[in-house]
């Protein structure tokens, strides 16, 4: 059997062993084509499959309303990060954002390009170490949309519920570390974009899904690929798509049906972090959590051991037994696990029990 790494990459990060094997059966002749999907044109029968397959497998799972498209595009979240004020903020109109971390901020500093900002609510006199609450979100009257960082990676925060604008703005949300992870009712959104890398397949790849209303009234001034009804009258074909990637996310969509799909995967993501923030929480104090006990991420563990260089002994040792990505982003320091749908719950069980014994050993 191949030995697989107890891999808590924070992204890209762990692809189930059953997709990366499926893959591997049809990498180098796809379906009797005599080439991989890699080798095809995107515009032949068997590619528009695949574009058409991983839609539908999305639109099943999370229950995405008629009036939603679904796109499969380039340039990561961070593209999004620009292309979500480009297309969303009219002339007079704000975009008003939610900081909870790193990401928020960059998604902030791309928008302050483009057009007025305004900041909602932000968690940063508690160094983002929780969600702000619902009630203290405050949109302006002028904000065209309200943009959410779902789950901040690097802090290891999750909004549990979100805001309800619908009256007033269009919501939008950064879910690309917690897509697909837990059931979501999309048709609170306006629009809700993911890097692929983390909960949905490999990079190369962004997922966007977009509410009709929102893609219609983008400035004229434009370029095509960075607009949102290019893509949506080309049904994600305009120019040649990251084919490969958008075949994985379709494997990875198949998986997670197979697996009872998004609520059976939601509770199995809240039994493998239980096992972890238990180790934290049981320890006496030996570990200590980054994020606060209610704004705590099923997807991006943080914790803390009250000595640096213990927290350099965890890695070493932690390494040496097969585990990988445990150190903390240099933002946040200190340790993190990335627990993605992916993430087998044996592995989160070995890393407890390896968090126990490290404490057994060095308390
Ligand atoms: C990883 C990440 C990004 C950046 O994604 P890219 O695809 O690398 O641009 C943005 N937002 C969140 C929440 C992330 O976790």
């Amino acid at each position: 059997m191949t030995k697989r790494a107890f891999n808590f990459n924070a992204g890209p990060a762990a692809l189930p062993l059953e997709v990366l094997e499926r893959a591997q059966q049809q990498f180098v002749d796809y379906e009797g084509a005599g080439m991989s999907i890699m080798e095809m044109s995107h515009r032949s029968a068997a590619y528009e499959q695949v574009n058409n397959d991983a839609q539908t497998l999305l639109r099943r799972l999370y229950g995405i309303p008629d009036n939603y498209h679904v796109l499969f595009l380039q340039g990561g979240a961070s593209t999004q990060f620009a292309m979500v004020p480009m297309n969303l903020l009219q002339p007079g109109r704000a975009g008003a954002y939610v900081m909870t971390g790193s990401w928020s901020k960059k998604a902030l500093k791309e928008a302050q390009l483009f057009g007025e900002t305004a900041i909602a609510a932000s968690s940063e006199s508690d160094s983002y170490t929780r969600i702000p609450s619902l009630s203290d979100i405050e949109v302006p009257a002028e904000a065209a949309y309200l943009h959410i960082t779902s789950n901040e990676t690097i802090e290891g925060t999750q909004f549990g519920a979100y805001p309800n604008v619908a009256d007033h703005a269009t919501l939008v949300a950064d879910m690309s570390s917690d897509i697909l992870s837990r059931p979501v009712d999309v048709s609170q959104f306006g629009l809700i974009y993911a890097g692929a890398q983390k909960n949905l397949g490999p990079s190369g790849v962004t997922l966007v899904i977009i509410r009709d209303d929102v893609a219609v009234d983008s400035p004229k001034h434009l370029p095509a690929m960075l607009r949102y009804d290019t893509h949506i009258k080309a049904n994600s074909l305009y120019n040649t798509p990251p084919s490969f990637s958008v075949y994985m996310v379709k494997l990875m969509l198949e998986w997670i049906e197979a697996r009872g799909g998004i609520a059976q995967i939601d509770q199995y993501n809240r039994d493998k972090t239980k096992l972890i923030y238990d180790a934290i929480d049981q320890s006496g104090g030996f570990y200590r959590g980054v994020a606060q006990a209610a704004s705590r991420s099923t997807m991006n563990i943080t914790f803390r051991i009250h000595d640096a260089e213990l927290e350099k002994r965890f890695i070493k040792e932690s390494e040496a037994q097969g585990f990988v990505g445990l150190k903390g982003h240099r933002d946040v320091g200190g340790l993190r696990a990335s627990t993605y749908n992916a993430v087998p719950l044996e592995s989160c069980r070995a890393l407890a029990e390896f968090m126990k014994e490290f404490q057994a050993s060095n308390g």
